[in-house]
């Protein structure tokens, strides 16, 4: 279930946004004033903000601005009719999305529902650009190899390599499909080079590179990669 937070010092217009979100299965916090939204903010685990852009103390746009740097989550803003759009969806605040009052329900939820779904597809889309296995990270957009934490230099061969094996944790690979993959069509005569890449893959993924946990021999196969080793 998706909780969201609405911080709003209206209190009856906070209520009916609340109860509306309610009836449509969503879990609510309400804060009254934007210090106490601030911290409500930090505490909870929250799918999506609603924030009153004029609040009494830390007003919407400082609360936005703080969550744009510590956070991820989908903010949209409570706006007046005369506030400036630009600067609310712009990068200076950084807003998801605003309604502008008065608003009727059935408008909010649309835009609730609307920025629920991109920000689903969005951290879809991410975790898919990252494979991980233990404490190796391959991140697909960066084109970047990660071993606890610290990026290793990787040539391509050897990155397409460790994509292929992070692909297929626990299975048994052969030779030819590891050739035919990496170095596609010109892998003929390549098998020593094959050796060669396995064991400087080891030497940068392996806590003990001659005695491999992770990229094993399958003996008259070719390699298993171990997610876990
Ligand atoms: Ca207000």
């Amino acid at each position: 279930m998706k909780r969201i937070l609405i911080i709003e010092d209206e209190r009856p217009l906070a209520e009916a946004v609340g109860f509306s979100l309610e009836k449509e299965g969503f879990q609510v916090d309400i804060a009254l004033d934007g210090e106490s939204g601030w911290k409500k903010c930090l505490e909870g685990d929250y799918g999506l903000v609603i924030l009153d852009l004029m609040l009494p103390g830390m007003d919407g746009m400082e609360i936005c601005r703080r969550l744009r740097r510590e956070s991820d989550v989908p903010v949209i803003m409570l706006t007046a009719k005369d506030s400036d759009v630009d600067k609310v969806l712009g990068l200076e605040m950084g807003a998801d999305d605003y309604v502008t009052k008065p608003f009727n329900m059935r408008e909010l939820l649309a835009r609730v529902r609307a920025v629920l779904r991109r920000s689903m597809g969005e951290r879809e889309a991410r975790e898919e650009h990252l494979l991980r296995a233990g404490d190796i990270e391959l991140d697909r957009v960066r084109h970047e190899v990660r071993v606890g934490g610290n990026v290793v230099e990787m040539p391509l061969m050897e990155y397409r390599l460790l994509e292929l094996f992070m692909r297929h944790p626990g299975k048994a690979l052969p030779r030819e499909y590891l050739l035919s993959q990496v170095w596609e069509g010109d892998y003929y005569g390549q098998s020593k080079t094959l050796e060669v890449h396995i064991r400087r893959l080891r030497e940068k993924i392996e806590a003990d590179p001659s005695q491999p946990s992770r990229i094993v021999t399958v003996r008259g196969v070719g390699y298993r990669f171990e997610a876990g080793g």
